[in-house]
């Protein structure tokens, strides 16, 4: 795909990289086609009402001794922490070593996005990258992540991400049970202070865990199921949309689904 022309000036150049970008997300999302601009992508519709009622702080976690770092150390500012209700959960997790996965870390991987997310992507635990940044989804897979968010109609800041746990596993081996029966309380409440319409839970992992069903994920994926009270839709992780770009169709289909309920239409249709 050929790069926008020099010479054309500053404001043409941005729209037309602007543009590039965009068809290089729709590229690799697995869309072929895309039609005449006006049968493209709708305005969404008016939000529907929450499903979740806000809520700062986990039902479930322990309150002890096993956070180190004094709560006002975390403001607002933080990765994940844009609401009250946010940071009222950063605050109770702390410099958390509830499980043994804490060990390994280099950061917490807490979360990232609009903390008032119509849209929440949820994965597995970070990876090495993420591990060193402190943001979920930035290597390569998160990379593809933010072009599928952007082929759908959205900025990858007007979405929330985050993972089943918070810190890495060895390895990038799957959490154990222990691990994520620590940690999953700190994504409910994260999910009760965010309200989002729709969840997409990346991967065969995350599926598999959040929805408490251990059929594979290509079985699982593209049909509604719901969690913690909210629409979820199973799908494909990037990381492995990357090791398999012929099944990139499939999970396009899946956030077509996605789109549709937000009354987005879809390129090529
Ligand atoms: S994975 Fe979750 S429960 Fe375990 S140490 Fe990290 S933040 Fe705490």
């Amino acid at each position: 795909m050929n790069r926008a022309p020099k010479r054309l000036p500053p404001e043409a150049a941005a729209v037309a990289a602007d543009a590039l970008r965009h068809l290089e997300a729709l590229r690799d999302a697995g869309v072929l086609e895309v039609p005449p601009a006006e049968t493209r992508v709708r305005p969404a519709s008016a939000p529907s009402p929450r499903t979740v009622a806000p809520a700062a702080t986990p039902s479930t976690p322990p309150t002890s001794t096993s956070t180190s770092r004094p709560a006002a150390a975390y403001s607002l500012s933080d990765k994940g922490c844009g609401s009250e209700g946010l940071l009222a959960v950063r605050q109770e997790l702390g410099e958390c070593t509830r499980c043994k996965l804490h060990a390994g870390r280099t950061r917490l991987v807490f979360g990232v996005g609009s903390p008032k997310a119509e849209l929440l992507f949820v994965g597995e635990g970070p990876g090495a990258d993420e591990d060193l940044q402190g943001e979920p989804f930035v290597g390569k897979a998160g990379q593809l992540l933010t072009r599928m968010i952007e082929a759908m109609g959205f900025r990858r800041e007007e979405v929330h991400i985050a993972n089943v746990v918070k810190c890495r596993p060895p390895g990038n081996r799957d959490p154990e049970p222990d691990e994520i029966e620590a940690c999953e309380p700190f994504l409910k409440a994260q999910i009760a202070a965010i309200g989002p319409r729709v969840i997409v839970a990346l991967g065969r992992f995350a599926v598999q865990t959040l929805l408490r069903d251990g059929t594979p994920i290509s079985r699982q994926r593209g049909r509604w199921r719901e969690y913690q009270g909210v629409r979820c839709m199973p799908t494909f992780h990037p990381a492995y949309l990357l090791r398999n770009p012929a099944e990139k169709g499939k999970a396009w289909d899946d956030l077509k689904l996605v789109m549709k309920e937000f009354g987005k239409t879809p390129p090529g249709r």
